[in-house]
């Protein structure tokens, strides 16, 4: 017998309260943060769909292990089970604590990078993009054309085009290529899984060039659960074989361990060369600490330790997946133009043509952040033109390539019931559509804007 409700397969022990708020108060709460849901504080917000990054929660046996950590400097038993665990998982002998997955990028990649090279990559995150532009290097993301098409359906939308990077490696000289770099799942691609046999396909280019492969692997698990049950190669294996068998196709990886190892901080680098390990190493003591716990404490290590066992569970993984796939479902059934097919950790909205009527100079994703949030007390992220606009030289918005609005999961922290509340807001929000109005930017940093700007409603 299949039940159709996803139970959560797991019991809450310790609760975090939500502060309810009326719509009237939220309308207040939003004007003081300029339109600008980054500039609430998170006790105005009821559901927070932000980021899922670094917003796990952690199991008993984390905190546990938590209490264990041995905060010795050097050589402590909690950097021993740390390795140990990276080790099992990864295949790689060189592994590098970071305080998250950022600082493994400004190493790995500042040490690889450097004036006149090139990075190629399904999709560049934003923050690995930025280390790798900062060390003077170029980044090429050469995505499959079907992820281009928000409802065209893929298997494996993640996919990096083995063509086109081909090409581009003839055409810079392999010489000049700092790494080849494979994103599972592809976050900024909307979360859409990697198939075994584009990582395969990306491998063989590699080797044929002598080129560095390395994985972003921050969600690996997620990536696995869609190579189970998507290629029917992998059907019988078990999720955790299937991310071995993928870290054994590379080099090496980084991970931001805010994500599928169940942490609120943390990530690592894990090399097979032993050479580039040595300078990494060396930058590691630099920046982070010494190396057997680089940019983390003990406690902390134990508990990345524990999350990377937890996440491969199959409970969990099923229960993480079909989740995220119900809300965008849900919302999909009630005519919402999301991302199809749903992607692991996040939903995304195609604001631009969920409000045709407000233009692109108007912001059409900001107005959704902002319904969501005045209707339901619902924090999301505009990944549109407020993100990544720019403005030509007479000041006109160049738009971003789409509107997209995203709806991030936490790991382990909402319920069916909190899921269901939030597709409830969206038949309000469906029927005020023709009344939402556009926004206007009143102030903007240089970089980075959308952490900070101020919006006006029009
Ligand atoms: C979050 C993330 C990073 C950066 O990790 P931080 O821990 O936020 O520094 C890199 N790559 C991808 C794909 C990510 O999602």
């Amino acid at each position: 017998m299949e039940f159709k409700t996803i139970i959560e397969p797991f019991k809450i022990k310790s609760v975090e309260s939500i502060k309810m708020s009326t719509e009237s108060e939220r309308v207040e709460f939003l004007k003081a943060a300029h339109f600008n849901t980054f500039l609430l504080k998170s006790d105005q917000v009821i559901i927070d769909f932000l980021t899922d990054s670094g917003t796990s929660a952690m199991s008993n046996e984390q905190w546990a292990g938590i209490m264990r950590g041995d905060e010795s400097y050097a050589g402590a038993k909690s950097w021993e089970r740390f390795y140990n665990a990276v080790h099992d998982l990864t295949g790689f002998e060189y592994i590098l604590p970071t305080h998250q997955g950022r600082a493994g990028e400004r190493i790995l990649y500042g040490h690889l990078g450097g004036k006149g090279k090139v990075f190629i990559s399904n999709t560049h995150f934003d923050t690995t993009r930025a280390n790798i532009e900062f060390g003077g290097a170029t980044a090429y993301d050469v995505q499959i054309d079907e992820a281009k098409y928000h409802d065209v359906y893929h298997p494996f939308k993640g996919n990096l085009d083995c063509i086109k990077l081909e090409k581009l490696i003839i055409e810079h000289g392999a010489e000049n290529i700092g790494a080849v770099i494979l994103t599972v799942t592809n976050n900024s691609g909307g979360g859409q899984p990697v198939s075994m046999q584009n990582a395969k396909d990306v491998a063989a280019v590699c080797k044929k060039y002598n080129v560095l492969f390395i994985l972003d692997c921050c969600r690996i698990a997620e990536n696995s659960y869609f190579i189970k049950h998507r290629e029917k190669e992998y059907e019988n294996h078990t999720y955790k074989q299937i991310a071995q068998e993928m870290f054994a196709l590379t080099d090496g990886c980084v991970m931001s361990a805010k994500k599928d190892a169940l942490v609120n901080m943390g990530g690592f680098i894990a090399l097979k060369d032993e050479k580039i390990a040595e300078a990494c190493t060396n930058l590691l003591i630099i920046t982070e600490g010494f190396s057997t716990y680089g940019g983390l404490s003990g406690r902390d290590m134990e508990a990345i330790a524990i999350g990377l066992v937890e996440v491969f569970d199959k409970d969990y993984l099923y229960y993480r997946i079909k989740s995220t796939e119900y809300l965008g479902n849900k919302m999909r059934e009630k005519g919402i133009p999301v991302m199809f097919p749903i992607g692991g950790h996040a939903v995304y909205i195609d604001s631009a043509k969920m409000y045709e009527h407000i233009p692109l100079n108007e912001y059409p994703g900001q107005a959704l952040v902002c319904e969501l949030y005045r209707i339901g007390g619902i924090r999301s992220v505009e990944v549109g033109s407020v993100m990544f606009g720019k403005y030509d030289e007479n000041g006109e918005l160049i738009p971003a390539a789409m509107e997209l609005v995203r709806l991030a999961i936490p790991r382990r922290v909402y319920t069916q019931s909190h899921i269901d509340y939030v597709v409830e807001v969206f038949d309000e929000l469906i029927k005020n559509k023709a009344n939402v109005r556009g926004y206007k930017i009143t102030k903007e940093p240089k970089l980075l804007r959308h952490f900070t700007a101020h919006f006006e409603q029009l």
